[in-house]
């Protein structure tokens, strides 16, 4: 595995904190890292609502990177809150398609840190309904 998974990692790591913000919403069960094209970390967790108003840690991170000026992802990594598999949903794919119609399939994820398995958007959403 190569430093930049590791930075990746401990930088979703460092904002991971699970955490009751009031009795309607929860955050920082998961957390996110996206690397962006420029070579920026970008962080975000999950916030969850009673009424579908949260956000994935993978989105968060994703609009973390917007935010701040940058449009492209080269990499996504999640920890979950039990270790193993870490493949973002397809809502998360879904942003990750429509931000990169032409490139999308090159966004590289960590499906599983502890084995150090990354793949491709590509491999995990082939056939997708936006397709060059
Ligand atoms: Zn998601």
């Amino acid at each position: 595995m190569d430093k930049i998974w590791e930075e990746m990692y401990a930088a979703a790591k460092a904002v991971m904190a699970s955490r009751q913000i009031s009795e309607f919403v929860s955050a920082g069960d998961v957390s996110a890292a996206v690397l962006s094209k420029s070579g920026r970390i970008y962080t975000g967790v999950c916030i969850d609502t009673c009424s579908t108003l949260g956000i994935c840690a993978e989105r968060n991170a994703i609009f973390n990177m917007i935010t701040n000026g940058e449009n492209e992802i080269a990499r996504v990594l999640c920890i979950p809150p039990v270790e193993g598999k870490g493949a973002p949903c397809g809502a998360c794919r879904e942003l990750m398609v429509q931000l990169m119609p032409k490139s999308y399939k090159d966004i590289e994820i960590m499906l599983d840190y502890s084995k150090g398995t990354v793949i491709t958007l590509g491999e995990i959403t082939p056939e997708w309904w936006i397709d060059y």
